[in-house]
């Protein structure tokens, strides 16, 4: 069932660092650029913590030689500006959570596809084509969105809009 809490997303991904770490294997580096100042938002916290595992999980898969992943988090006021995000992000304050890599990028022509459940390029047993599908899934769920913000032969920046909440905790 989903329970919606209001969290401290830099809180909740301080708390799931060794999680992320021990998924990103040996090879990869993670950077952490959490806000100093951001607003709490109202989410499920297990569905929160399966998303960022799926996009880190995947920045990893997409960087056979190891890399660098970044994850940042950051106050973002949306006035209904062009992004290219799944499905239109109402305007609003959302806190985004990104999510970079060094990886090889998802071409151009698959874009479209890569948030359908099974939609997966890996080899039989190496992918469920279900991570991204989670994602969308949580970002619907939540009233926010999720946007493809970049990928190219350098890597992929992906981000997640959360609403941020008026209340305090
Ligand atoms: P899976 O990881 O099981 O294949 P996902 O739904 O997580 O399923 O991702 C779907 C597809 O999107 C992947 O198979 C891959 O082709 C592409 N993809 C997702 N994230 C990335 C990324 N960071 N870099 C390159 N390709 C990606
Ligand atoms: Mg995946």
């Amino acid at each position: 069932a989903l329970a919606p809490d209001i969290h401290d997303i830099n809180r909740l991904i301080a708390g799931f660092d060794s999680v992320l770490r021990g998924a990103s294997g040996a090879t990869v580096e993670l950077q952490f650029e959490l806000a100093e100042k951001l607003a709490l938002t109202k989410v499920d916290s297990a569905q929160f913590e399966s998303a960022l595992l799926n996009l880190v999980v995947n920045a990893r898969d997409a960087m056979p030689d190891g890399g660098k992943v970044r994850i940042e988090t950051a106050d973002v006021q949306v006035n209904g500006e062009e992004r290219n995000t799944i499905g239109p992000l109402k305007p609003g304050h959302y806190v985004s959570v990104t999510v970079t890599d060094q990886g090889t990028g998802i071409p151009a022509d698959l874009l479209q596809r890569i948030f359908e459940p099974f939609f997966t390029t890996k080899a039989m047993g190496k992918g469920t084509g279900l991570g991204l599908s989670q994602v969308y899934g949580f970002a619907r769920q939540s009233e926010g969105g999720i946007e493809v913000v970049r990928s190219d032969a350098t890597g992929t920046c992906i981000r997640l809009y959360l609403p941020a909440t008026q209340e305090v905790v």
